[in-house]
């Protein structure tokens, strides 16, 4: 490559065309916010395809969210993301391909102020899945701490999670206090009985 077309292009990485300076005039606003001398680093780094921004045409038909720098946590060592655009990003667990949208983008890093090179490892529903035993962890600590004013349907679910979870020591104990629920039918108690003990028996 000659070192004039390394000053002239800059390929956005929204829409992957190359653009010259003069398809850049959003990202040269920016002067007005920063240093000179930062903008020139943020346009090597435009060049060598490391910065988040994205070229006029993709600003003015609205493909793209504009950034506000002012409400991201860059830390000043790195660049802000200038433009929110859609990505296409591989799940570490499943290996599938997901869109990190440019809505949920800005979300991460000006509503939720995530520092802006961190991304998301995985898609939403592999997401949902390691989120979940912290949800249940969470719910039983609630239950438990309340035990008094719990109903029986909730000292059932108590005892499903351990059940779950493989402590069975836990389930019967739990038994016992379902037992004592004035709300608890004979039904009930005998069918989480048997519960435990089939599971018991397989565990074993
Ligand atoms: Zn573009
Ligand atoms: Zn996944």
């Amino acid at each position: 490559m000659k070192e004039e077309d390394l000053y002239k292009h800059y390929r956005c990485p929204s829409c992957h065309q190359l653009r010259q300076l003069s398809g850049l005039t959003h990202l040269f606003k920016w002067n007005e916010q920063f240093k000179f001398s930062f903008m020139i680093s943020v346009l090597a780094s435009a060049r060598q395809g490391h910065l988040k921004w994205s070229c006029d045409d993709c600003i003015n038909n609205g493909k793209v969210f504009v950034g506000k720098p002012e409400d991201q946590d860059w830390n000043g060592i790195t660049y802000p993301f200038f433009t929110h655009y859609d990505e296409t990003l591989e799940c570490q667990t499943c290996k599938c391909f997901f869109e990190f949208s440019k809505k949920e983008k800005k979300f991460w890093y000006e509503d939720l102020k995530f520092i802006v090179w961190s991304y998301p490892k995985n898609c939403l529903s592999c997401r949902k899945k390691k989120r979940e035993p912290k949800v249940k962890n969470n719910r039983l600590t609630y239950l438990i701490t309340n035990i008094e004013q719990t109903t029986s349907k909730q000292v059932e679910e108590i005892i499903d999670i351990f059940l779950e979870y493989g402590n069975y020591e836990k389930a019967r104990y739990y038994l016992s206090v379902l037992r004592k629920k004035k709300d608890a039918s004979e039904d009930t108690i005998q069918l989480v009985k048997e519960k435990i003990n089939n599971l018991t028996q397989q565990g074993e």
